[in-house]
């Protein structure tokens, strides 16, 4: 079979006995024991009522629950969605009933499903020694979708990127690849695993190759060396900032960590200075560029001698082509890069021709000229779910718009430089301005908004609203933020708050952010 779940079946054949996962108490699980618990889950989800094809939401934390439910929902040829454990109820209710869920795995100290959308909550608990079940029967085909991870958009409202079997396959294989992952790899996975670098970065590649995964249900620098010391790790991923926190942290000069040997920072762009500092270590950070529709690696910065830091430029992961574009002759100049969306209707369905684009033609950039990144490939998803144009508007020709900005260098090194979408990174979560100016525009007070990022020493960014008060009404800042708690996920609200005279728009009614940025986004 040629899905994902039977990575498990093949491996507890091939390694039972090796260890597949460590909890964060020490607590560890064999590949038999993974596929045990694996098949015991499928059991349960199908007397629930699960078939292929249907979606099987999962909320917690990083526990070997989430591994054996990945594996038990791939068996089943079913569809695994895990939410983001921070999403406020009426986020996680929107995501719930936009995917269609079956039901909701959960385990942990996780919230409970919202009340109101009827969908069944099963707790899952894979601690103990699991019993074999009898294997589970199902074809399972590649192009069949795998896994649905909600990203947000410009629209406000978060879409499903739905990753097939493939996609998370030739991620792996990209991975394995050009990470030099090896069957004695012991990875330290602190970053979520319901965000897609966790996923396709460590765990798929990981466990397909017959290595260990030790699990942090929540990140601490402290925790992490000490997981690095006990569990001999050789390979971390994570966001600037918890690098950053790492090597702040009072035990980092004496920590043993002679073991890690492939570290990848990414999700935002790399400071210079940190790469540096673990360089000093004899450490080599490399920056990895990815997103979540692309399973989700696309550029690695090759690993370079010890001592010294790598630059940012990356190089493409093997079965995965970049392009850097600008605007055609008779497009726009706007941002100098190639909106999909910007066109009209588009071509119809497929990828079929170039037209459709309204003149607005990609043109590749000259060496070293700034455009827009795009990227195709076997990892490269096939749309979102349920949202037949967002998907179409999403890729011109099969290549996917990133809305990122990059400049490829003379050696064929891309490098990363701005982001051309609207979207804050803070501490390696997304936000994304329209759905966080949505839930403020519902304060009686604030007549209009814009929430801007503002540079932050320890998150890389963090969100300010821009308010302008009803008429008459005295705005509260702060008033106004602490109404949006219990509504959007904790990371999502803005840190500080000001009160404006108005906006400075364009004649559309578009916010003009550039000049919001300068006026209101000093630290
Ligand atoms: P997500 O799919 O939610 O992880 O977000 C993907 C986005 O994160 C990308 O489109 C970039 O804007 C940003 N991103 C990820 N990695 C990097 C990086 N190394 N440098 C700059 N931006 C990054
Ligand atoms: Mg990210």
């Amino acid at each position: 079979d040629e899905g994902i779940g039977a990575w498990a079946e093949r491996r507890a054949r091939r390694t039972p006995h090796r260890t597949a996962v460590v909890h964060g108490d020490g607590r560890r699980m064999s590949y038999a024991g993974l596929y045990a618990h694996a098949t015991r889950i499928a059991h349960t989800l199908r007397h629930h009522g699960v078939r292929k094809g249907d979606r099987v939401g999962f909320l917690g934390p990083n526990r070997p629950e989430f591994l054996a439910c990945l594996f038990a929902t791939g068996l089943l040829g079913a569809v695994f969605v895990p939410f983001n454990v921070r999403l406020g109820p009426p986020e996680l209710a929107y995501q719930l009933t936009d995917c269609g869920a079956r039901v909701l795995l959960r385990t942990g100290r996780s919230p409970g499903a919202p009340a109101g959308t009827g969908v069944p909550v099963v707790e899952v608990d894979a601690t103990g020694e699991a019993a074999p079940a009898p294997p589970v029967e199902e074809s399972v085909a590649p192009g069949d979708p795998y896994v649905i991870l909600y990203t947000s958009g410009t629209t406000g409202h978060p879409k499903g990127a739905v990753l097939t079997h493939a996609n998370l396959t030739w991620n792996a294989v990209n991975v394995l690849i050009d990470m030099d992952l090896t069957a004695d790899e012991t990875a330290l996975i602190a970053a979520p695993l319901y965000h897609a670098a966790a996923l396709g970065m460590q765990a798929l590649p990981v466990l397909l190759k017959g290595g260990t995964c030790v699990l942090m249900e929540s990140f601490d620098a402290g925790a992490a060396l000490g997981a690095v010391e006990r569990h001999r790790v050789t390979s971390l991923f994570g966001v600037p900032t918890m690098f950053r926190r790492i090597a702040a942290h009072p035990r980092w000069p004496d920590a043993d960590l002679s073991s890690l040997r492939t570290l990848v920072c990414g999700g935002a762009q790399v400071p210079e200075a940190l790469a540096v500092t673990y360089a000093r270590r004899g450490l080599v950070l490399r920056q990895g560029y990815g997103m979540t529709e692309a399973a989700p690696g696309v550029l690695l910065a090759p690993p370079g001698p010890a001592g010294v830091a790598p630059g940012p430029a990356g190089v493409p992961h093997l079965f995965t082509d970049v392009r850097v574009v600008v605007a055609g002759p008779d497009g726009p100049a706007g941002s100098g890069a190639v909106r999909a969306d910007e066109g009209d209707a588009g071509a119809e369905g497929g990828d079929g021709g170039d037209g459709g684009d309204g003149g607005d033609r990609a043109v590749d950039a000259a060496v070293g000229e700034t455009g827009e990144l795009l990227v195709r490939g076997p990892n490269v998803m096939a749309g979102y779910w349920n949202r037949p144009q967002e998907s179409t508007a999403v890729f011109t020709d099969g290549w996917l718009h990133t809305g990122d900005a990059a400049r490829v260098d003379a050696d064929g090194g891309v490098t990363v430089v701005d982001r051309i979408k609207e979207m804050i990174i803070s501490g390696g979560e997304n936000i994304y301005p329209a759905e966080v100016e949505h839930a403020l525009l519902a304060h009686p007070g604030v007549a209009d908004c814009a929430v801007i990022p503002v540079p932050d020493t320890e998150w890389g960014e963090v969100g300010r609203a821009v308010l302008v008060a009803a008429p008459g009404v005295l705005l509260d800042p702060d008033e106004v933020l602490a109404s949006l708690s219990g509504r959007l996920a904790g990371y999502k609200i803005p840190r500080t708050a000001v009160v404006a005279p108005d906006l400075p728009r364009t004649a559309t009614g578009k916010a003009v952010r550039r000049q919001l940025k300068d006026r209101y986004g000093a630290p």
